[in-house]
């Protein structure tokens, strides 16, 4: 007998030719997971399962934050042949449960001697003589003791809900544009969800700002990379950018020309790296730089997508999510962003492209694209 984990996937994703491409990929990041817990992985009768690991619930913390998963299941492995032992461990998984319950038998092995309702009708009988204070109901039962009997016999009863979404990997690689606030965490992880891999770009400006700042955002990293399976980050100098902004162009449009300046070189980035888009945090109107005009003259310095998946969120709900995969906390410190330290009084919110290009005409462009880009210092975490 052991313990393991049952591994459960969505269908809707696995029709057609592409399922055990995804499959294999998942059973990686799995292993990637949970790969300092000890545990083994593996791929058995078109199902995923994780034994060996020295603490339970650690590994199903780990488990269901994978993309790609959709529950998970503590189940006990076992000896076919011998019914009386699966009747007393099925006692043993129910005890302790209060309300009602029913046994869901499965039974792929057509040889074994009882059939689907018989093994329903004798564990059910045998559980409630042990605990009765549990009761039957079949149609809304409050636990559900699953029996499945294939090359042996299979024994949960927790089923514990997962992220949900796709194998990281599975639909190509985007360039998120990483700040230490709030937002651009919670994007980054948006889109890896769907089974992106992401790579971060983050833009400094030491010592405007500090170190510390710095680390913050390697921290951010950190927390994404359980998720995401690693993310390369490339610290980009910015200072010089914004001096020369700061210095030759027209105040209230400062932080629109270094917006754009940052999709610039987030796309050389991201073309080297072999990534088809860049993900912001931005949502519509939540500061000057974010109104629809705004996010207009930001598109158009780039030619790829940029993926904007918080657009449609409020601040509220952004905070919701980053409380939720852990990165609240962390985004929360209070080191200050190259966006914070030299900003106008008064941003345009309505911006003029003519005044956007006049500024950007007093600058040394590609000079200072290319300065950014040698100074790149590139992270793994
Ligand atoms: P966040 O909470 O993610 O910092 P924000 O609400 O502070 O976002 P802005 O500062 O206007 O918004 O930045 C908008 C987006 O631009 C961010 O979500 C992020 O994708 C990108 N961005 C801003 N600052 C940086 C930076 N220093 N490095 C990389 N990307 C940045
Ligand atoms: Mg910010």
């Amino acid at each position: 007998m052991r313990e393991l984990l049952l591994v459960r996937f969505g269908e809707i994703f696995l029709k057609g030719l592409n399922r055990p491409y995804f499959i294999r990929s998942l059973v990686r990041k799995i292993r990637y997971a949970v790969k300092d817990q000890g545990a083994e992985v593996w791929m058995h009768d078109g199902r995923i399962f994780v034994s060996g690991f020295s603490d339970l619930e650690t590994c199903i913390d780990r488990v269901t934050r994978v993309f790609g998963v959709h529950s998970v299941c503590p189940a006990v492995e076992m000896p076919k042949e011998d019914f009386d032992a699966i009747c007393s461990q099925a006692i043993e998984m129910m005890r302790g449960l209060r309300g009602t319950f029913k046994v869901a038998a499965r039974r792929s092995d057509k040889r074994y001697p009882l059939d689907s309702p018989a093994i329903n009708e004798e564990a059910g009988y045998r559980i409630l003589q042990a605990l009765p204070e549990l009761r039957v109901d079949v149609h809304e039962p409050d636990h559900l003791m699953n029996i499945e009997i294939r090359d042996h016999a299979y024994l949960y009863v927790r089923v514990i809900p997962a992220v949900g979404g796709m194998p990281v990997g599975t639909n190509g690689r985007a360039t998120l544009l990483l700040s230490g606030g709030i937002d651009s965490p919670v994007a980054g992880w948006m889109i890896a969800k769907r089974g992106v891999q992401i790579n971060a770009v983050h833009f400094h400006s030491y010592p405007y700002t500090s170190d510390r700042a710095k680390e913050k955002v390697l921290d951010l990293a950190r927390k994404l990379s359980y998720s995401c399976c690693g993310i390369k980050v490339h610290v980009v100098p910015f200072t010089e950018i914004q001096m020369q902004i700061h210095e030759k162009c027209p105040e209230e449009y400062t932080t629109l020309i270094m917006r754009r300046f940052m999709m610039r070189i987030a796309e050389r980035i991201a073309r080297q790296e072999g990534c088809e888009a860049l993900i912001t945090g931005e949502s519509i109107g939540q500061v000057a730089s974010q109104t629809m005009e705004a996010l207009g003259t930001t598109d158009s310095v780039v030619s790829m997508p940029v993926f904007r998946p918080l657009i449609g969120f409020d601040k509220s709900e952004i905070i919701e999510v980053a409380r939720r995969i852990d990165t609240l906390e962390i985004s929360s410190l209070p080191y200050e962003d190259c966006c914070t330290v030299f900003t106008p009084r008064h941003p345009a919110t309505r911006p003029k492209m003519e005044k956007i290009l006049e500024g950007e005409a007093r600058l040394e462009m590609e000079t200072l694209i290319a300065d950014a880009l040698s100074g790149v210092e590139v992270i793994s975490v």
